[in-house]
This record gives structure tokens, sequence and C-alpha cells, in this order.
């Protein structure tokens, strides 16, 4: 189990992520730019004197997850979006991860509360002994009860320090999967909903990267970014537009990102999207697992 001090920077992360996604939600709403959405978040969490555990992320109707806005993005909310905030604090690598749904459609109050009702569902089982895939078979059930399906490829994770994926996957359907949750570990629980099949898949395009090992490269771009995000994020995931007040070049900064990305020196985050084009909702919440049950870090 981890030291009292290194559990305390994961609490401390879900304080600061619980207020900032709370101060977040005046700022959804039709004909907000998506861009100045995903800034504000991201320095509300500078502001508090910690950093993002990655960009933030606005997936919006079909995409699932990983969307952040490009450089000098336009678009707006719509009238008819299901949007989904994720967003993540890093307090000395103890990270948090959260998620919330709004329905600006206001024709998709179902399809949110299905999201909403299995993470509650989820969070009300899990104990020490109780199995992730029986946990998953919590949320398939409830989500299944409101006639949608979970998405069945994407997962809750467990969290380590500067670890925001390590390892241990909890489903999102009923599963076989043996792990069985122990006093201290902390899990991000997401299940995801959709009216479509289940099943996301990668899209072209690619705005999340993280630096993946470096190693000697060509361009001299590449160099002075691979430097950049060291000095900057570390291995923590980044976005192209965080690159870009420090180089302007978008040619440059493409052609770079290519060659990392093809000698493996950088690993990107395709957006996902729902493989029928449906509607995805999802909300997410960091826990602890305690003796008795858990607390929620992210409440
Ligand atoms: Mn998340
Ligand atoms: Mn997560």
């Amino acid at each position: 189990m981890m030291e009292q001090e290194e559990l305390d920077n994961f609490i401390e992360a879900g304080k600061i992520l619980s207020k900032v996604r709370q101060e977040s939600k005046s700022l959804i709403m039709v004909g907000e730019p998506l861009l100045e959405i995903a800034e504000t978040i991201e320095t509300m969490i500078y502001d508090e004197d910690v950093e993002p555990a990655f960009p933030v992320n606005i997936s919006i109707n079909e995409i699932a997850a990983h969307y952040t806005p490009e450089f000098g993005c336009e678009k707006m909310l719509k009238e008819t979006d299901v949007v989904k905030i994720d967003l993540g604090v890093s307090v000395d690598g103890g990270l948090a991860d959260s998620a919330y749904t709004v329905d600006l459609s206001e024709k998709n109050g179902e399809l949110v509360k299905a999201a909403q009702e299995a993470l509650d569902a989820a969070l009300a089982i899990i104990k020490p002994g109780v199995g992730v895939g029986e946990v998953g078979g919590i949320i398939e059930e409830k989500i299944r009860s409101y006639g949608f399906r979970p998405i069945s490829n994407l997962t809750g994770h467990m969290i380590k320090t500067n670890e925001l994926h390590a390892g241990i996957s909890v489903p999102n359907v009923k599963s076989s999967d043996n792990y069985r949750f122990q006093v201290g570990d902390i899990f991000a629980i997401e299940p995801f909903v959709t009216n479509g099949r289940g099943h996301v898949e990668d899209s072209d395009q690619v705005e999340i990267f993280s630096l993946y090992s470096p190693s000697p490269i060509r361009m001299r771009q590449s160099r002075q970014i691979i430097q950049h995000v060291l000095e900057n994020y570390g291995l923590a995931p980044f976005a192209e537009r965080w690159l870009r007040e420090k180089f302007p070049s978008k040619l440059l900064v493409s052609a770079a990102l290519k060659e990392m990305l093809s000698a493996q020196v950088i690993r990107g985050y395709p957006i996902l999207k729902e493989q029928t084009g449906s509607l995805v909702s999802q909300f997410e919440h960091t826990i602890l697992i305690e003796e008795n049950g858990i607390r929620i870090l992210t409440k």
C-alpha cells in the first residue's frame, strides 16, 4: 500500500478536481466556444497551483473520448449536443480523473441518467473483495434496464502515482475478469452509454499525445518538442494546441508529430467514435478502496 503522503496527493487532487468540475458546469452552454471552455478549465486547474493530468476532453455526441479542441478551433456548442467533459488533476503525480455529461439537446435525458445511475450502482457495491467483472455486470445491467447499451471496449482503470491507466481495467459489461478490489487501491470507474451498437473505434484525428520513449530523432523541431514536453509535461498526455504557443508553425509541428509517432517516441490517443455514429454519455469518479467500502475522491 502507498505511503500516507502519496495518498494525500490523490486526496488533494480529488478535492481540487471536484471544485473545478463544479465551477466548469456554468461554461457548458449553447454558443460557448470549445476552445474557450477547454482553456478556461485548464486555467482553473493551473490557478490552484497544480497541473492538468491530461488536456481537458470535450467529447460531443458520437465522440466518446479523446477530443480536445485544436489550436485556433472556432467550433461552438450547439443545441443538439450531448457533451462529455472529462478532466484530470495531478498533485505531484497523485491523479484524479472525473467526467460528466450535459444534454444540451434536452432530448437525451434518459441516456445521461443511465450513465449516472450505472456509475452510482457500481460505486454502491464496490468494497474490498468484490471482483471487477462483477462491477461490470452491475453497470451493464443498469444500462440495459434503460434500453441502452454499455460501450464494451471502454473501461474504468486502476490509478497509481503518475500512472493514469495502471494495468487493471474495470469493464462496463459483465466479465470473468478476476481482479478483486483491495484496501488502498485507487480506481476510476467510468460507464459509457450509447443508443448505438456499443463499440468505439479510432478515428483518423489525433489531438492528444504522450511521450513514450525518448530516443534519437532526426528533425530539429522534433528534438525541440521532446525537450519541451519533457520539461513541461513529463510523460503525461499533452495536446497539440499546447505546443503551438512555443512552436507556431502548424506544418512543422505536424511533421514533427508524425516523425515522432512513427519512431514510437510518442504515442497518440486517436479520437474515439461510437462505431454506428450513435450518441454517447459518460460519468466518471475516482475512488479509494477502504476497509468497509469506498471513498469518492472526486465527489
Ligand atoms: Mn476521464
Ligand atoms: Mn478515466
